[in-house]
C-alpha cells in the first residue's frame, strides 16, 4: 500500500525547488530518446521511464546543457563545471516521488538534473 500523498512528494527541481509539470503521456521510450526539460532555474531535467538507462539520461541531459555541443559537454567535468542532481522512485501514473525504501522498487521511472555552475560557455 502506498503512503498517503504528501506534499513534499511532488516532483520538484532539486536545485531550486520548484515543483515540475508532469511529463507528456507519450514520452520517448526508445533507447537514447529521453524527455527533455529546462527549468526556470537553468537547470535540465530529463525522465528514465525505465530507471535503467540514468547513465545514458546523464550523457544527454549534459549534452543538451550545452546546447547539444558533445565536444563541449565532454570536455567539462562532473562538480567542476555542473553539478548533477537524481531524483529516482517516480511514479509517471501519479506524478509523484514516492517516499521510503519500502514502496521504492528497482525499475521504477527517475529523473536526472544537471546544472551547469557557470554559464559562461553557453552561447
Ligand atoms: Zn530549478
Amino acid at each position: 500500500m502506498f503512503p498517503t500523498y504528501r506534499e513534499s512528494e511532488r516532483p520538484r527541481c532539486p536545485f531550486c525547488g520548484e515543483p515540475f509539470e508532469r511529463p507528456p503521456r507519450e514520452v520517448p521510450r526508445e533507447q537514447g530518446d529521453f524527455y527533455r526539460f529546462l527549468c526556470s532555474c537553468g537547470a535540465v531535467g530529463a525522465l528514465d521511464v525505465t530507471g535503467h538507462n540514468l547513465g545514458d539520461a546523464l550523457m544527454e541531459t549534459i549534452a543538451f546543457a550545452y546546447g547539444n555541443d558533445w565536444e563541449l559537454a565532454l570536455a567539462m567535468e562532473a562538480d567542476e563545471d555542473y553539478d548533477i542532481k537524481y531524483i529516482d522512485c517516480y511514479h509517471p501514473g501519479d506524478h509523484r516521488v514516492l517516499a521510503g525504501h519500502s514502496v521504492c522498487k528497482t525499475g521504477m521511472a527517475a529523473f536526472v538534473f544537471v546544472k551547469q555552475k557557470s554559464r559562461k560557455h553557453l552561447h
